[in-house]
């Protein structure tokens, strides 16, 4: 017999997970994912679930559960979280960042809210579902990946490359949303994420020629080049651009109409970004602009030698509908005469991915998460990061980021949680994302 409350259950799956420390700092031999898989398959093991684990490499294991459905023309779901976590500093934090530690009704530790607590009360929710007897008629299949963290590679976009079958559904809900607006007035916000920015990466190589750098005058020094590059990228202004997703997003948040009309309008919209706080600013402003932002400069070998070359990555995120071609426009158009002398050593392109929201699931998420907040609404926005949504709506499956998080956790504070000190959850917000999925499950797969 389960205890109707979920929130012990959820708790302690939630630390033994943080314990776990699947620390993925990047490199493929971190993570150690297949700890979480072994403790997720042994809570999830029960009569009527297929389970199955798939390793890209040793040890970066992900978990795959499917609870078949009777009708195989109903909609299918899935519920993915993911197992590995950012490396911490352990200098900025008041607790120990892998002990765990409950106190007073909240869960300290790495991966608390990115995102151990939506793996844990996913995990929960089907195990609850398991023992009532529940028997969907769209297929719902739970998934625990590795690798989020670095790119994926090892986890969600290796599974839609190797085993569609496995972990192809119609519609997933992953991180990233369901935390309340700290603005607009009347009833709860919560914002569902229904789009991801797309994620361009460049390593650029410029030359110059080597020479005694005792006497440079007159020298072709790829470094002074290199810092010229990094300027110009710095300086340069995108113009922005008001995507649908954006207009929902404004529209929804409950904000005045000055603030709707000055937000939606992209050329209001930059003469007001420098006059609000930098927090919020630099959040509108990934959502309605393609960012460029040079984050690593390697050059030169020796201090008495004029720098041959110099090596530049860039970071540059895409609104939808930008191509690769329209970023080497903006790239051109921001280095100027520099830009010939810039050769592409490697670059990585992936599209901006965007799903409707007048979808069956969507109305049972809005439903379900007012019936647990009440009055709450949700409000569609675009995320100006990543998650492993974004190798799935490619392939036509619907991609949302949702959960529930109490009033303890609102939006700001979730997002300056994200791979920083002091993660923590509060147990409320844990029990109600569990309930969250077992009548998302009820209400969208019966
Ligand atoms: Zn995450």
């Amino acid at each position: 017999m389960v205890a109707a409350d979920p929130t012990a259950e959820v708790t302690d799956l939630l630390q033994r997970l943080i314990r776990n420390e699947c620390v993925n700092d990047g490199t493929p031999e971190s993570g150690h994912e297949s700890r979480s898989a072994d403790l997720l398959e042994d809570y999830l093991h029960a009569p009527g679930v297929t389970l199955r684990r798939f390793a890209a490499l040793p040890g970066r294991e992900s978990l795959v559960v499917r609870l078949e459905g009777s009708d195989p023309k109903a909609p299918s779901l899935l519920l993915m979280g993911h197992t590995d976590v950012v490396p911490v500093n352990p200098d900025g934090w008041t607790h120990d960042p892998f002990a765990a530690t409950l106190e007073d009704g909240v869960v300290w530790g790495r991966g608390a809210v990115d995102m151990l607590n939506l793996t844990a009360s996913m995990a929960v929710a089907l195990r609850r579902l398991l023992a009532s007897g529940f028997r969907p008629r769209g297929t719902l299949v739970y998934a625990a990946v590795a690798d989020e963290e670095a790119a994926g590679v090892y986890g969600a976009e290796w599974l839609v490359a190797h085993e569609p079958d496995a972990i192809k559904t119609d519609y997933v809900i992953t991180e990233m949303g369901g935390a309340r607006l700290p603005f607009g007035r009347g009833g709860p916000r919560l914002p569902i994420m229904v789009a991801e920015k797309g994620g361009a990466g460049l390593l650029l190589r410029v030359k110059g020629s080597p020479a005694h750098a005792s006497m440079p005058y007159g020298t072709d020094n790829a470094v002074v080049k290199a810092a010229e590059i990094v300027h110009r990228l710095a300086i340069f202004r995108p113009p922005a651009r008001i995507h649908e997703v954006w207009r929902l997003f404004v529209e929804g948040a409950g904000l005045s109409w000055p603030a709707r009309r000055a937000l939606t309008s992209a050329r209001v919209l930059e003469r007001v970004l420098p006059t609000l706080p930098v927090g919020i600013a630099r959040f509108i402003h990934g959502c309605t602009h393609t960012t460029i932002a040079p984050t690593v400069l390697h050059g030169g070998v020796k201090i008495n030698v004029i720098a041959d070359t110099a090596e530049i990555q860039v970071d540059i995120r895409k609104l939808p509908g930008e191509s690769r071609d329209d970023v080497h426009r903006m790239l051109a158009h921001a280095i100027g005469d520099l830009w010939r002398e810039c050769e592409i050593v490697r670059e990585i392109d992936r599209a901006a991915t965007v799903s409707p929201t007048n979808t069956p699931l969507y109305e049972v998420i809005a439903q379900v998460s007012a019936k647990l907040v009440p009055d709450a609404r949700l409000v569609p926005y675009i995320f100006p990061a990543a998650t492993d949504a974004r190798f799935l709506r490619p392939e036509g499956v619907v991609g949302y980021g949702f959960g529930l998080m109490s009033e303890r956790i609102p939006f700001d504070k979730l997002f300056s949680m994200f791979h920083g000190n002091d993660e923590h959850v509060d147990q409320e917000s844990l029990r109600l994302s569990t309930e969250l999925w077992v009548q998302i499950a009820r209400g969208f797969l019966a």
